[in-house]
């Protein structure tokens, strides 16, 4: 059941140990009501004035102490008297134990593609640290905490990252939930193996929360699967973000010769110098290579070639992008074809012979 209610101009009456309680707080003031909060209920009773019809009670689930979450404890005979006056009643989660930092992956862009942890990491963050690669226009619906934008300082300069580190780690010592919310998964080209040090090495709590990558997860919005019975059954994910030496492409037009998809992030700007070097290593110029630009996000464009035209055909293409080089590629759109109705092995048969 999804019941909506309007809190703007309500009272909410709030159960709930401080601590656990302050994000709670938040969200109820956020929503626009007045908040009466009560952190024992020694406090509720020693209340000189209660709020007569509350619009809704919400209780913060106990934080420790062996309690099960549903477990009203001393809150019982509160919880009674508004329940015998017919408002509604609500269990809020508790924030988590504070000063610990939590990196998580926040998908290629689309809200649909956070996880559960990732949701519920937000929920309980007092500041979340985010570049624009994560699904950051979602953020003030998914968090009440202060949100810092590390992909750019007001001078329009990327915040480096021993400073972002810094941060994590001085924001947690002093009592903060931190969410180091990063696009795709934290551990693909995401320096969240650094952070995470930096964090230990400080004595900070770190947790990971791995995401959906865009290695997959785009070439998917584009319907090609990185692998394929019979087609590929292997796939390496590269960075194209700095130019690869002569004997790399040899090494990635060698797996490309067994079949193996290839996988670049970060490799646009090199593109020309990554398909020239693939030729060179004698990766055959009818090899399908495509390209696709803001998979999961709005303006989502897929550009369809071969090794041997890349350059000009893929030259208004722009980041972020994911570019696929084997022959996945031809089953393109495999997910929309399968629809017309055929049976799918015949339909990548077809289409792998096309
Ligand atoms: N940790 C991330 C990758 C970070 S590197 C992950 O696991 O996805 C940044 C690169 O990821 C971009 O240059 C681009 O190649 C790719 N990328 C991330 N999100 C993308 C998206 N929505 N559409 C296309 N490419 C994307």
């Amino acid at each position: 059941m999804q019941l909506e209610i309007t809190l703007a101009g309500t009272t909410v009456v709030l159960l709930g140990e401080a601590d656990a309680s302050r994000q709670a707080l938040l969200r109820y003031r956020r929503a626009g009501a007045a908040v009466a909060h009560f952190d024992s209920p020694a406090a509720f009773l020693a209340a000189v004035a209660l709020p007569a019809r509350p619009g809704l009670v919400a209780i913060v689930d106990p934080l420790a102490g062996g309690r099960a979450a549903n477990d009203d404890g001393d809150w019982a005979a509160v919880l009674d008297h508004y329940r015998s006056a017919g408002v509604p009643l609500v269990r809020e989660p508790a924030a988590g134990a504070r000063g610990h930092v939590t990196l998580v992956g926040g998908g290629p862009g689309s809200r649909g593609l956070l996880t559960v942890h990732a949701v519920e990491a937000l929920r309980d963050a007092d500041v979340v640290l985010f570049d624009r690669l994560a699904p950051w226009r979602e953020l003030e619906r998914l968090t009440t905490a202060q949100l810092v934008d590390v992909g750019k300082l007001p001078g329009h300069h990327k915040v480096p990252q021993s400073e972002i580190n810094r941060l994590l780690v001085e924001h947690a010592q002093a009592g903060l939930n931190v969410v180091r919310l990063k696009g795709g998964d934290p551990f693909v080209f995401g320096r969240g193996g650094e952070e995470a040090a930096a964090c230990a090495e400080a004595g900070v709590a770190v947790r990971v929360v791995s995401g959906i990558s865009s290695s997959i997860a785009v070439p998917a919005a584009a319907g090609i699967p990185v692998t394929h019975r019979e087609v590929s059954h292997c796939f390496t994910v590269i960075s194209g973000h700095a130019p690869l030496t002569a004997s790399e492409h040899e090494h990635l037009a060698g797996l490309g010769g067994t079949g193996a998809t290839l996988v670049v992030l970060m490799g646009v700007a090199n593109l020309p110098h990554l398909a020239s070097g693939l030729r060179r290593a004698g990766m055959p110029l009818t090899t399908p290579l495509a390209v696709v630009e803001r998979g999961h996000q709005a303006g989502q464009r897929t550009t369809v070639t071969e090794l041997g035209r890349a350059e000009a055909d893929t030259s208004a293409c722009g980041n972020p992008a994911v570019i696929v080089i084997g022959d996945v590629v031809r089953l393109a759109g495999i997910g929309d074809r399968a629809a017309e109705g055929r049976e799918l092995h015949d339909l990548a048969a077809s289409l792998l012979t096309a």
